[in-house]
């Protein structure tokens, strides 16, 4: 059982909502980081023989045992998300625009469920119906045009697939999952400035070239398990079951609330435990979200 250290990501539009449960009340947290294995930012493991190594040292050790030996990081990133702002409005990569833009080995799709549901609502789809006529609004146009909002409650789930134009708005506070790549191309940023007193980069040519205005996101309530092509996930209330088991494969437990004490650890809102196959963790309360790997994913291609 491994017990990451949640990792503060500051940005512009982020919220004070997170703070409170971390201990840090008045900070602005726009990313509490869960489970993270990038280049230049990992979790650090808070518990047991591994105590102050590396997440990603640990997958780099494990990742032949788990199947996963084609993957040179962590498959899958969590995060809570705080918006106080709406984030920009953005697109990613699909597979074949990854490899075209970037030389990477996948596009990203992403997932959030939401804590608590932005009053306008979300942005998950675009009000035009070609791509030329996307081009045109940001060429000549207003990119406001390019804003469509859809409902979104407490308690639902939203799946972006790659190519889906979208953002998340101001007031969501959610659990976000998404493929572990680091590609975001935004289109519009509400005219905001950066902490260096700039506007934030837009990147319009390569989103024009990801950008499918077909595509179209609803958010819906979750259902028991969600599953997409790296990751799956389901809702448990601790007071359901009287531990979390990992059966067949790992699975990574993120509180969605506490504090709860772990193996002597505290346990807070956005806090990740990973349980690898076979191993326990007593349950007395709490709400969590547990991410497996798609077990599609789960082997070795070589
Ligand atoms: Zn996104």
């Amino acid at each position: 059982m491994l017990i990451l250290e949640t990792i503060i990501h500051d940005v512009v539009w982020g919220g004070e909502k997170i703070g409170p449960h971390i201990g840090v009340p008045g900070a602005r947290i726009g990313h509490l980081y869960s489970l993270v294995d990038q280049k230049g930012v990992s979790s650090t493991i808070l518990n047991g023989a591994l105590k102050g190594t590396s997440f990603s040292n640990w997958f780099s050790a494990s990742k032949k045992k788990l199947g996963l030996a084609r993957f040179s990081e962590f498959p899958f990133v969590v995060a809570i998300v705080d918006a106080r702002e709406n984030l920009s409005l953005q697109v990613h990569p699909d597979d074949e625009q990854a490899r075209a833009l970037e030389g990477a080995d996948f596009g990203k799709n992403e997932s959030f469920y939401f804590l608590e549901s932005p009053p306008l609502g979300t942005i998950a789809s675009c009000p035009v119906d070609t791509i030329e006529a996307v081009r045109d609004i940001l060429e000549h146009g207003s990119a406001q045009d390019l804003v469509e909002y859809s409902p979104v409650n407490k308690g639902d789930y939203l799946y972006i697939q790659a190519g889906t134009l979208h953002a998340l708005c101001a007031g969501s506070l959610a659990y976000e999952i998404e493929e572990n790549v680091p590609y975001t191309y935004r289109v519009y940023d509400w005219g905001r400035l950066g902490d260096d007193g700039l506007p934030r980069p837009l990147q319009k040519e390569k989103a024009l070239q990801c950008i499918q205005p077909q595509l179209r996101a609803l958010a819906r309530p979750m259902k028991a398990m969600e599953t997409e092509r790296l990751y799956a996930m389901r809702l448990v209330e601790g007071g359901q079951v009287a531990a979390a088991q990992a059966v067949e494969h790992l699975e990574c437990w993120t509180a969605l609330d506490g504090p709860h004490e772990i193996d002597g650890v505290p346990v807070c809102l956005g806090t990740t435990v990973v349980l690898e196959a076979g191993e326990r963790m007593p349950l007395q309360s709490g709400t969590w979200m547990v991410a497996t790997l798609n077990k599609e994913i789960c082997h070795d291609q070589n």
